[in-house]
């Protein structure tokens, strides 16, 4: 018998196969850390202009820290983490409403063979678009039936606030209407917890916000050192650790959020961490000292 699921599989494989582009799910990558199961899985990917790395710094010398003129290719890397019983998602990708280029976790778990049933915990960094939108399927329906959903308690009352508008500018008042429109749809399975607690069996959130008034990142301990799961806290592979002083135009509170870049960049280095980021290419890695800043070193 087709599920939901099965037919939603087979209609994205139909519009694959109708244009030139390779297959767009995929498994960024996969390892064992602190003691456990990790699988990166790809939402796609989509285009921004490079100006928008920094508001406060000219383009040549954008172009002149990346040595590149070229838009910033943004990959959505959502992780799982599978422990003992618990099957957890970081984040889930943008869904079928977002940009083109993007919505394609559902494929990238079945690559993986990660059944949505099987997932246990939802656990969301913040609650922009390309890391919430996905909680839904076409359907409307919660792309992962069994799981207890959490999001950051000052995260939720920012974004339900019917204030919420009149803090963003209209170009992210999409972001707010979307942001309530699932979360209603998610309503009692969504739980609010606070930095500084453990979410989930072995990984707690810490305070990294910013980039949005409630963004955490997450943390877990294990033999091998830890492993920090830091949604958008890092978002390019060479600004965010060269120029960390610099201010995406993506970050809500662009003071706080440079101020929660240096205390991840300095632990994660002093702990010789290994990192996940959402948008950077490979997703994980480590954060070595480089003079007065720090660079990216991508595992493998
Ligand atoms: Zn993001």
């Amino acid at each position: 018998m087709l599920s939901r699921r099965s037919i939603l599989l087979a209609s994205a494989a139909a519009a694959l196969s109708g244009s030139l582009r390779p297959a767009a799910s995929q498994i960024v990558a996969e390892a064992s850390l602190a003691g456990r199961s990790v699988a990166v899985l790809s939402d796609g990917a989509f285009e921004m202009p490079l100006s928008m790395a920094a508001r406060d710094a000219s383009l040549a010398d954008i172009q002149g820290a990346t040595g590149s003129g070229a838009p910033i290719q943004s990959v959505l890397n959502v992780t799982c983490i599978r422990q003992g019983d618990a099957t957890v998602m970081i984040d889930c990708g943008s869904g079928a409403n977002f940009l083109p280029g993007t919505g394609k976790l559902a494929a990238s778990l079945d690559q993986a063979g990660i059944k949505p049933e099987s997932v246990t915990h939802v656990l969301f960094t913040h609650l922009h678009p390309d890391h919430l939108w996905g909680a839904l399927d076409d359907f409307d329906t919660p792309l992962f039936p069994n799981a207890k959903w959490i999001a950051d308690r000052r995260e939720v009352a920012f974004w339900t606030d019917p204030g919420v508008y009149q803090r963003l500018p209209e170009d992210r008042h999409a972001f707010a209407a979307g942001a309530q429109r699932i979360l209603k749809e998610l309503g009692d399975r969504l739980e609010t917890a606070g930095a500084g607690t453990e979410w989930a069996p072995g990984i707690a959130a810490f305070d990294s916000a910013g980039h949005t008034p409630g963004h955490v990142s997450f943390e877990m301990k294990g033999g091998d050192g830890p492993l920090f799961v830091l949604g958008d806290a890092l978002t390019h592979p060479v600004i965010s650790f060269a120029k960390p002083q610099w201010r995406p135009a993506s970050d809500h509170d662009a003071d706080l959020a440079v101020a929660a870049r240096q205390r991840v960049l300095a632990r994660a280095a002093a702990e010789k961490a290994a990192i996940i980021g959402y948008h950077l290419p490979g997703a994980l890695g480590r954060v070595e000292r480089d003079g007065t800043a720090y660079r990216f070193v991508a595992a493998g």
